[in-house]
């Protein structure tokens, strides 16, 4: 009997194997915020943090802290430096992969993810069991079709007011997605309030405030145009975004059968609407904290009704986001946060006209300089083979960027190579974006809380904290809740899983498996 006892004590706890993989990103959420706002959290953040594995220091750990860039590192355990993703505007645009609505494709361009370098999550389920499939969705192109790397799974996005692929994806729409689209639900939303969910009193934060949004519509209750088309192109940008795409997402479960097993099934989510919301109105706004509360009941009613499709202990979830944001830069000096600025970049204009009036035009029809969060790229061999050294337009960068006040640090690939990258995460995250391959005069980085200039009232992509830093959590079979206060990086996501659904990556990566929140799954 004892023995018996003893054998039983001893026995490995076995923990069912995975059939779903549910990987939630929510762009542009902040960590603080379920700090914030956690006595009002009671749907799905709230599941997640109580039942969940809480990395408390989490950070997209790169420079460009971007959405393509957010998601190309989502499932790839490798930064940006090797997936090769590391801006927005040099994203997932193909026009050789036209989108299958032919009206918004038209107007909007295609997508693929041509540009992406190596292999993701599904990659190495696919190689394992080829039975093993994915549903990748958001609001935003890139953030359904990065996380999913180049496999062709089936990967859909909003356009032109319905949810869409591209060719690269499938030739036709599959009947499911047409019959989701002939709902019509953001057209039928014309004219729907978006209000408060609690009573005014539960919200410290102020609603009438100068800088957020123009000035323009930055009361509640917010309203959208009455008129099918502004209703289509302003519903993303409401709550209503979020709960139409985790919608969408159970129907797709339902029609194609996903997470039914054996084989481990992968479904990503990328909800925009936090993003869209806090760029208009920025982190300390009434309407992001309203988000927040929507978005966590949106989460917990998604989940729920999932529970009841498929076998809880089955699931495994990841809560994570691809950037967080910066404040508002005249808030933060309002408030007596210091000076914070909008920096034009115009020079970089100026220098690639004087270089065309020089030489002409370059080979390809690109710029032979250009700026993008700070990131000086040149046409650098091109540049020499014209007589003009790469390093004289790097010496006028420092002197030009170094001149301005809202510059912390200009970087070249010389500095970064000498940085310490332990002690220096500014230099670390910009050896972490940049891919040996690409040509750059600058990296400048401006001081914590300016921004580059931008028609919307927050921003980010700078490569502090308050746009690197992100939640983290891991909830279901196979992972020891509770918190965990170590610096992680979003890289480590995809070798976790990875060993959580017991199959090997298909190449080196960078991020590292969470054992401390972990265990093995049974066979
Ligand atoms: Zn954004």
């Amino acid at each position: 009997m004892i023995t018996l006892l003893l054998a039983l004590a001893t026995a490995p706890v076995q923990t069912p194997r995975p059939t779903l993989v549910v990987v939630i990103t929510v762009d542009q959420l902040r960590p603080d915020y379920l700090v914030r706002y956690r006595g009002q959290l009671s749907g799905g953040l709230a599941r997640l943090l109580e039942r969940g594995a809480v990395f408390e220091r989490a950070y997209q750990d790169h420079a460009i802290t971007e959405t393509a860039v957010g998601h190309a590192t989502l499932l790839a355990g490798r930064h940006p430096a090797r997936h090769g993703i590391i801006r927005n505007d040099a994203g997932v645009q193909d026009s050789t992969s036209p989108l299958l609505n032919a009206a918004a494709g038209s107007a909007i361009g295609g997508a693929s993810p041509f540009r992406f370098r190596g292999t993701v999550l599904m990659d190495w389920l696919k190689v394992r069991d080829l039975r093993s499939r994915a549903l990748s969705l958001s609001i935003k192109d890139r953030g359904a079709i990065l996380p999913m790397g180049r496999t062709r799974e089936q990967v859909y996005w909003y356009a032109g007011g319905e949810l869409t692929t591209s060719t690269y994806y499938a030739a036709v729409l599959p009947e499911w997605v047409q019959q989701f689209n002939a709902r019509n639900l953001p057209a039928r939303a014309a004219g729907r309030a978006w209000d408060l969910l609690l009573a005014p009193a539960a919200y410290g934060e102020p609603d009438s405030v100068p800088w957020e949004r123009a000035g323009r519509d930055n009361v509640f209750g917010h309203r959208l145009p009455q008129d099918a088309a502004g209703a289509r192109s302003g519903f993303p940008a409401t709550p209503f975004g979020d709960e139409y795409l985790l919608a969408f997402a159970l129907e797709g479960v339902q029609r194609i059968g996903l997470g039914r097993g054996p084989v481990p099934d992968l479904l990503a989510l990328s909800l925009s609407s936090t993003d869209y919301i806090g760029h208009r109105f920025g982190p300390d706004s009434r309407e992001i904290h309203d988000q927040v509360l929507r978005l966590d009941r949106a989460i917990g009613a998604f989940l729920d009704s999932l529970y009841r499709l498929r076998d809880s202990t089955r699931i495994l979830v990841a809560l994570t986001a691809d950037h967080g944001v910066t404040a508002i830069p005249e808030r933060t000096v309002a408030m007596g946060g210091g000076p914070a600025e909008r920096v034009a970049d115009a020079f970089a204009w100026r220098m690639d006209s004087a270089l065309a009036a020089r030489l002409g035009p370059a080979d390809d029809g690109r710029p032979w300089v250009e700026i993008d969060n700070g990131l000086v790229t040149m046409q650098g061999r091109a540049l020499a083979a014209r007589g003009v050294r790469p390093d004289s337009l790097a010496d006028v960068w420092l002197r030009e960027a170094r001149a301005r006040p809202a510059v912390l640090r200009v970087d070249t690939r010389r500095t970064l190579a000498a940085a310490d990258t332990a002690r220096d995460p500014i230099a670390r995250r910009w050896r972490h974006l940049l891919p040996p391959d690409v040509e750059f005069a600058v990296a400048i980085t401006l001081r914590p809380g300016s921004v580059w200039a931008a028609p919307i009232a927050a921003m980010h992509g700078s490569p502090h904290d308050a746009d690197a830093a992100v939640p983290l959590i891991l909830m279901g079979p196979g992972v020891r809740a509770g918190r965990y206060a170590g610096r992680v990086g979003v890289v480590d996501l995809a070798p976790t899983l990875a060993r959580l659904l017991d199959v090997p990556p298909l190449e080196p990566l960078d991020g590292r498996v969470l054992t401390e929140a972990s265990r093995p799954t049974g066979h």
